[in-house]
């Protein structure tokens, strides 16, 4: 049986090397800068809600490799969403990077967000993968000020 942690790894140098929904959004009805000046981390998080729901998601930046798979993973975990889902998932996958979620069952419950549970393991990279969430969360909470990890 090949390694967890293996496949993890291998599923964040995916996400990097071929992002999902890495575009400008032409007409978003909310976007929302972050910033991880830790690492010098910049992303745009573009979101179109209509009746409360997540119709569509998109990403640009540039960052490290966990930033950017982490962002990828969050459009395609929250594509169809409610914002009240949205905020369920963003805890999740903010209890998965602190590592608060242990269990090896909970951990694969929670799907493509898994591969987030091994950056746990890294205290100084943890504001690369947290810094698409935040901002997220930050976005969907009416903010207009880019929001930094500092
Ligand atoms: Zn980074």
């Amino acid at each position: 049986m090949s390694n967890l942690n293996d496949i993890y790894q291998e599923m964040i140098l995916d996400h990097n090397k071929s992002p999902r929904n890495f575009k400008q959004m032409e007409n978003p009805t909310q976007h929302l800068e972050g910033y991880n000046p830790l690492c010098g981390d910049k992303l745009t998080i573009y979101l179109c809600i209509k009746d409360d729901i997540i119709e569509d998601i998109s990403f640009t930046g540039s960052g490290c490799a966990i930033s950017k798979a982490s962002a990828s993973i969050m459009t395609d975990k929250l594509k169809g969403k409610t914002k009240l889902e949205a905020e369920a998932v963003f805890h999740a996958a903010h209890d998965m990077l602190t590592g608060k979620i242990k269990d090896k069952d909970d951990i694969l419950k929670q799907g493509n967000l898994a591969a987030l549970s091994g950056i746990s393991q890294f205290p100084m990279r943890i504001k690369c993968a947290t810094l698409a969430w935040h901002t997220l969360h930050a976005a969907l909470n009416g903010a207009h000020q880019t929001i930094s990890t500092e």
